[in-house]
């Protein structure tokens, strides 16, 4: 029980970007990393809040959407918009944020009211940025413990921290496309002083309690300090 009294706001699975009534932009995530980190805060004693997109997963003792039980309060979104509200709504006393969602980095522009028809030749999609939630959070840091997730094709770890420092992270955990939808995946764990923990293949229930072992080492600090208080903050 050492997050007992810990408010933990924890984010999982994909988000769907809405074309027309029919067709949405999404991702491969399936929750899975997500749903294990709630699960772990709440065994672990803290107040879990889960806010995911769309799975097939039932959240942690709690079935009933937007109640209050065993610890996790759950909350379902469906877009990058609506996951960037429901953390914003519930930021407030939050020492833990990890954004394990896999959020679209893009929305289709406009979305049509009716399904779209088929025509010939080629179908033009444009596309705007969605907010970056976790960047907009890392600016007004307010001494939360901030963990990201990243997933790389290429240069796994120097993107992983470019990404821990622009977006002002405590940690960033640094995996490839493989673990899409997989019970187990390979991770690496980066913290702010550049120091990198490769973790063998392990299940992401205990991914999950790597990461809170991390953030416990890292608590104590911004105890002390009564915040977080980083360069930058
Ligand atoms: O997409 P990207 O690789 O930048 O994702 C890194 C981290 O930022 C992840 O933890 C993800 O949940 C978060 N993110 C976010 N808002 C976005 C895109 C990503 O909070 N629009």
């Amino acid at each position: 029980m050492d997050f007992k009294g810990k408010k933990i706001l924890v984010s999982a699975g994909p988000t769907q970007e809405p074309l027309d009534p029919v067709r949405f932009i999404t991702n491969p995530s399936t929750g899975k990393m997500g749903f294990a980190l709630a699960s772990s805060a709440m065994r672990r004693g803290g107040e879990v809040i889960l806010v995911s997109g769309p799975t097939n997963l039932s959240p942690p003792s709690c079935s009933l959407a937007g109640k209050k039980a065993g610890g996790v309060k759950f909350i379902p979104v469906r877009t990058a918009l609506q996951m960037r509200k429901a953390i914003f709504r519930n930021l407030k006393g939050v020492d833990v944020l990890i954004m394990a969602a896999a959020v679209s980095d893009y929305r289709p522009k406009k979305v049509s009211k009716r399904k779209i028809k088929k025509r010939r030749g080629a179908f033009l999609l444009k596309l705007e940025p969605t907010p970056d939630i976790l960047y907009e959070v890392g600016r007004r840091k307010e001494g939360r413990i901030l963990v990201g997730f990243s997933i790389e094709t290429e240069d796994l770890v120097k993107n992983a921290k470019a990404k821990l420092r622009k977006k002002n992270l405590d940690l960033i955990v640094a995996n490839d496309p493989n673990g899409f939808g997989s019970p187990t995946n390979v991770v690496k764990i980066i913290d702010r002083d550049g120091k990198v923990e490769s973790l063998p293949r392990m299940s992401k229930e205990k991914i999950a309690e790597r990461v809170f072992d991390r953030v416990k080492e890292i608590m104590p600090a911004c105890a002390r300090k009564g915040a977080c208080a980083h360069k930058g903050d």
